[in-house]
């Protein structure tokens, strides 16, 4: 049996049914259900604005291009950012003629707060902090690192759907949190994504901007309805970002056994840890403490990790790797070497498979074939 790092599992006649409603409804697109993931999601995590997008990365480029007209930011100045991430996070800072200023991270693989002040100057104008694997990390040291330095916080949650700290759900206190839906994340759907903005104008502007700069409400506020109702303002040049309510629906169904899930997720982790800590060429990422993770991955390090994969693939299992470097890629080759300990942990990373449809034996599994590579490559 092969055994993937990451395998869906929709409660398919739950979904199917959401998606009944829209089809004999004759209402996929947006509203309707986009509405309703919205309140739902509000509900379940505590954001008080909530905008559904059609992935994480239109909303980390929405993110940042909103702050960028808002606060009159120029071309050029700078987002500190983690070269230790999937690209989505970069290159939306490169979207909007930004520079990604790479900060290096620490045990957590998520961004370390020391060389992040290191990195602030007078054209720093935000931060991108990235949950790996639904990780909190140093956030709070970051946060208040950005409030200190009056820079905007941006969280990029694509792996923290259900993450708490001190038992309330992250990114409540980031200036903006964007979360992903996309298929191989911990609330899956196909692409979709949320948007939490603190701030009610923003919600307001994402909005606008999502659907290319349509302003409906202006003319919906006018006393020229009836007749006019195809009418409405287009005040700026907006992107095509929005989500619709065929991945809503799936995203509904999701939320619903997110904690559940979740759950399972730190149990899979539990049973890793108790039979891999401990083992000569094996160190587990922990988790930061004082807060229940999503557990979107359960991530360890190892040496030769090419060729532990390359073995543990020969069992046929398929473990990931999250994430390389991403000064390796041309668009941020000029940044290497700033970063050290993201280059190191981008060689030796493993994400190890995690998902509902795992037991216990596969666990086991994973872990003896896991440990028989490292011992040969010792
Ligand atoms: C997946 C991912 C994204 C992008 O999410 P999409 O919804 O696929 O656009 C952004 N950042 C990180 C860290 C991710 O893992």
């Amino acid at each position: 049996m092969t055994i993937q790092l990451f395998t869906p599992n929709f409660r398919v006649d739950e979904c199917l049914l959401e998606i009944k409603e829209c089809l004999e409804k004759g209402w996929t697109g947006l509203g309707f259900k986009t509405n309703e993931i919205e309140e739902r999601w509000k509900d379940y995590s505590g954001f008080e604005h909530a905008h559904f997008l059609s992935s994480a990365t239109a909303g980390l480029h929405l993110a940042l291009d909103i702050y960028k007209r808002e606060y009159h930011w120029n071309d050029g100045d700078e987002v500190i950012s983690s070269p230790f991430t999937f690209v989505s996070t970069n290159h939306a800072i490169k979207y909007c003629n930004l520079t990604p200023v790479f900060a290096d991270i620490d045990e957590y693989l998520c961004l370390d707060p020391e060389s992040v002040r290191s990195r602030i100057t007078e054209k720093t104008r935000a931060v991108i902090f990235v949950g790996i694997g639904g990780n909190v990390g140093r956030y709070e040291d970051i946060r208040k690192l950005c409030h200190e330095h009056n820079l905007i916080l941006i969280l990029d949650a694509a792996h923290m759907a259900g993450t708490r700290l001190n038992t309330k759900h992250i990114g409540l206190d980031a200036d903006v949190s964007v979360f992903s839906f996309q298929a191989v994340k911990n609330l899956p759907t196909a692409d979709s994504g949320m948007i939490c903005f603190k701030e009610q104008k923003f919600d307001s502007q994402a909005r606008i901007l999502s659907w290319l700069g349509i302003d409906k409400d202006t003319f919906a506020r006018s006393s020229n309805q009836g007749a006019y109702k195809w009418r409405y303002d287009v005040k700026e040049v907006g992107y095509k970002y929005h989500g619709n309510s065929i991945m809503a629906s799936l995203a509904l169904v999701g939320l619903k056994y997110l904690d559940q899930d979740n759950g399972y997720r730190r149990t899979i982790a539990n049973w890793y840890t108790e039979l891999l800590e401990n083992v000569d060429g094996i160190s587990i990422v922990k988790m930061a403490p004082n807060s229940e993770c999503s557990q979107h991955l359960f991530q360890v390090r190892v040496n030769n990790r090419d060729m532990v994969l390359e073995k543990m693939n020969a069992s046929d299992i398929f473990p990931g790797v999250h994430y390389a470097d991403n000064t390796l890629y041309d668009p941020y080759r000029q940044s290497s070497k700033l970063c050290p300990q993201a280059r190191i942990a981008s060689d030796e990373v493993v994400s190890l498979p995690m998902h509902m449809g795992l037991v216990r034996d596969d666990v086991e599994y994973v872990a003896q074939v896991l440990i028989q590579a490292v011992s040969s490559e010792l």
